[in-house]
């Protein structure tokens, strides 16, 4: 059992968020994770609370405890509020997004893979200026859409992924771009990428690869690929791929490390179809628990809940409908605490 106590922040999130997060604290309680939790909102619950996606109480909370368990947030499609997801990643500098993407169930398309995207988290388009100008009678005839990569984040998060690489056993760091197209924004990344995979050479492996022709290869030889890194849209799209490959979205779990702060939530959305339900699958979410347990140094207890988890697949009985059952997500929670040693 732990004793020491680890202040950290809690955002339920939309849709789904409450009920899978409920879930996750039952299961970390019961397995007496260190956490002790400031809940706050932030989204559509933070809307209707305090008047806006992210209230200060929340951005204080992360600011003090620099470390936070994230359900999914609502973001509205096409106009409304800037993806509060992109403001916590800008806002606390958290430059690198690792998505572990590794075979849980049988009834995932292959077995034994076992792979980790690792996703510049700060520029690219998703720190772009976008525009609509008049063109060919229409008073938003164009977008435009201004995305831009530097050379020090470039440096940065490829240097991250190989030393990440080195920590975990890892043997080859995969450098995924499309600099034959976009010459500057991606070459530029894949230049510095260069450099920085030369200081590794002896300890870790590299190789390239334009970004369309790893979405094939994911599909056909997923086996081939160890650690993925690559720049901001690139990485969303390959890591949903990837998670695609091992079950879908209900087994996603990623981080979101800045040097300050680290904060980890599912991969998935807030799944308004089902919201309410009690069907949603909260292993994502607690896998980026397990995450969280190993960024605080507690390995302990995240491989106690992981093997949980195994089990609790193998076992067959308590699986939510996303991944062939019939369980409800309590039904999950409790026989995730059963199966705890
Ligand atoms: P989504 O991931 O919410 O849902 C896609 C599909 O997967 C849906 O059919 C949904 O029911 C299913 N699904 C997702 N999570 C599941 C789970 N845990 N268990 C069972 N089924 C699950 O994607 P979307 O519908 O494109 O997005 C909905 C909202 O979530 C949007 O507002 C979007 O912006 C937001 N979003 C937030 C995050 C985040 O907070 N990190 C990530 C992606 C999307």
């Amino acid at each position: 059992m732990s004793l020491e106590q680890i202040p950290a922040t809690l955002i339920p999130g939309d849709g789904i968020g409450p009920e899978i997060m409920d879930s996750v604290t039952a299961v970390l309680t019961a397995a007496q994770a260190p956490f002790v939790w400031e809940s706050h909102k932030a989204g559509l619950a933070g809307i209707e609370e305090y008047d806006t996606p992210l209230p200060q109480n929340t951005l204080e909370s992360i600011r003090k405890t620099g470390l936070a368990l994230k359900g999914p947030l609502t973001t509205p499609v096409g106009g409304g509020f800037k993806s509060i997801n992109v403001t916590l990643r800008q806002e606390f500098g958290l430059y690198a997004n690792v998505r572990p993407v590794k075979t849980l169930i049988p009834e995932g398309r292959f077995s034994d893979i076992d792979l980790v995207v690792v996703r510049e988290n700060l520029e690219g388009f998703y720190a772009a200026q976008e525009h609509y100008l008049p063109a060919d009678g229409y008073k938003e005839g164009i977008a435009t859409c201004t995305g831009y990569t530097t050379r020090l984040e470039s440096q940065r998060i490829v240097k991250f992924a190989f030393d990440y690489a080195m920590a975990n056993g890892r043997k080859k760091v995969t450098i995924v771009h499309k600099a034959n197209i976009l010459k500057k924004l991606s070459g530029l990344f894949l230049e510095e990428a260069r450099k920085v995979a030369k200081t590794y050479a002896g300890k870790v492996d590299f190789d390239e690869r334009i970004v369309d022709a790893c979405a094939m290869q994911l599909v056909i030889n997923p086996w081939n690929y160890d650690v993925i890194v690559t720049t901001n849209l690139f990485g969303d799209i390959l890591s949903d791929l990837a998670s695609g490959l091992v079950g879908g979205l209900g087994l996603a779990p990623g981080s979101n490390i800045g040097t300050d702060a680290a904060i980890f939530e599912a991969v998935h959305g807030s799944a308004p179809d089902i919201a309410g339900k009690n069907t949603a699958n909260p292993l994502a979410l607690l896998m980026a628990a397990t995450l969280m347990l190993r960024h605080v140094k507690h390995e302990n207890t995240a491989k106690r809940i992981e093997i949980a988890i195994e089990r609790v697949i193998k076992d067959r009985k308590a699986l939510t409908p996303d991944i062939g059952g019939t369980a409800s997500t309590r039904d999950m929670e409790q026989a995730l605490i059963h199966f705890l040693d």
